[in-house]
């Protein structure tokens, strides 16, 4: 059997998992002239990272969270220009239909800079659903346009960010599982792997490496119901759709004073599904429509139709018209109710991280900076690199 070590040198970071966050992190350390090696477990990444809607919700986050989303969203853009995969400056429409989701985003507009969050009125958010022969939601009474929120494609963009990963000189070794760590290696089911930095970014599944870390954390696996739908109407909608569910998930809307009416208002059959009702529309013309989540330390793996259903006739109601469903898939994250995120050195040269609050897409770029940064200072081989790479 080929070993991963007798084809390659040591390299400065071995990265494990080529999800968004693995990817990312491997992109920000290329950039920095360092050496890189991904370990993947499967022939491509089938997790996290390619059963998302493909929304990256900047504006609805906040503190920590919020820094890293701001921070990583140029460079959600510069790779997508460099690998060749959709990330669209399209941001994000919020959908009131009560006088209490429209207070929140009134809140939530006076606390941003001008200009992040406009509140628009009924007849604007109506003209964004419109789909031909389509009746949007007459309960509509307003809205909000959330400026810096950006659109990516989940089904291409991390096989694309490989792809020019492996060009730019990153090795990877697809089909091949991490299996354990000591003294700067990463053993797998092809040998080892040796670099200075070991960099962890396996999402959910961090329990079957390091499960006292995970443990400590008290990370769980979160199960979402999502499906695919062509609209049967033409439908040309370029801003992610939020609605009221969502704000009371985005810690940005769920900190604002009337939150908690917003809560106590909210549909209870939604709530018990732990509903966002939310879509993006994606290049083909397809809707990714979703989602609920579950929670439990061991995913269940069954769909419930029901909920799938109700998700469905919500968003089908909003924009007055039929969906026909082409695909249903579960997606399953890293959740926590101890913090947002996991970033820890666990074994000597060994850091995990790992977004424990579903919203990965969001902030993996400003993540894996922070993470590089703390390793290899862009003072020292930043300017290096691109002083190396543009004499
Ligand atoms: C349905 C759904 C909707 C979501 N919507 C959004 C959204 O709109 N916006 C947003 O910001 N976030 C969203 N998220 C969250 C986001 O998708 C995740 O936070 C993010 O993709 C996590 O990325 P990751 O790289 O850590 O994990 P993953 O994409 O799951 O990648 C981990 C990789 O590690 C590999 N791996 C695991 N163990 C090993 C091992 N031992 N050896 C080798 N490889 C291994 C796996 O095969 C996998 O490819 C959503 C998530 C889901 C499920």
């Amino acid at each position: 059997m080929t070993k991963p070590n007798d084809l390659v040198t040591p390299v400065d970071v071995v990265i494990v998992g080529a999800g968004i966050v693995g990817l990312a992190h491997a992109a920000r350390a290329v950039d920095r002239g360092l050496t890189v090696a991904v370990i993947e477990r499967d022939e491509h990444a089938v997790g996290a990272s390619v059963r998302n809607f493909g929304h990256c919700c900047i504006t609805g986050q906040s503190g920590e969270l919020y820094d890293l989303a701001m921070n990583g969203r140029r460079h959600w853009l510069d790779y997508a220009t460099k690998a060749g995969f959709t990330a669209a400056e399209t941001g994000a429409l919020v959908v009131a239909r009560t006088d209490i989701e429209m207070q929140v985003l009134r809140e939530l507009g006076r606390s941003r800079e001008p200009g992040q969050i406009t509140l628009l009125p009924s007849d604007d958010v109506v003209s964004h659903l419109q789909a031909r022969g389509g009746q949007p939601d007459p309960r509509i009474i307003g809205g909000a346009f959330l400026r810096d929120d950006l659109r990516v494609d989940p089904r291409t963009t991390v096989h694309r960010l490989a792809a020019w990963l492996a060009g730019q000189g990153v090795t990877f070794h697809w089909k091949t599982s991490a299996l354990g760590f000591a003294d700067g290696a990463v053993h797998t089911s092809r040998g080892a792997v040796t670099g200075d930095h070991v960099i962890v970014c396996v999402g959910h599944d961090l329990d079957y490496l390091f499960p006292e870390a995970a443990a400590d954390h008290r990370i769980q696996r979160c199960t979402l119901q999502m499906s695919r739908a062509m609209p049967e109407a033409g439908l040309d909608l370029t801003p992610a759709v939020l609605t009221g569910t969502s704000m009371l998930r985005y810690g940005a809307f769920a900190s604002m004073p009337s939150a908690d009416a917003l809560q106590a208002d909210a549909d209870p059959l939604l709530q018990q599904i732990g509903a966002n009702v939310m879509f993006t529309q994606q290049p083909d013309g397809s809707l990714l429509l979703g989602d609920s989540h579950s929670y439990q330390h061991t995913a269940a793996p069954f769909l419930a139709e029901s909920i799938a259903e109700r998700l469905n006739q919500e968003i089908s109601a909003l924009l007055g018209i039929e969906l026909a469903v082409a695909e249903r898939w579960q997606g399953v994250y890293a959740s926590s109710d101890a913090g947002p995120l996991f970033v820890e050195e666990v074994q000597r040269g060994v850091t995990a991280v790992s977004v424990t609050s579903g919203v990965g897409m969001t902030v993996s770029f400003g993540l894996a900076e922070r993470t590089l940064e703390s390793m290899y200072p862009s003072e020292l081989y930043l300017n290096q690199s691109v002083l190396v790479r543009n004499p």
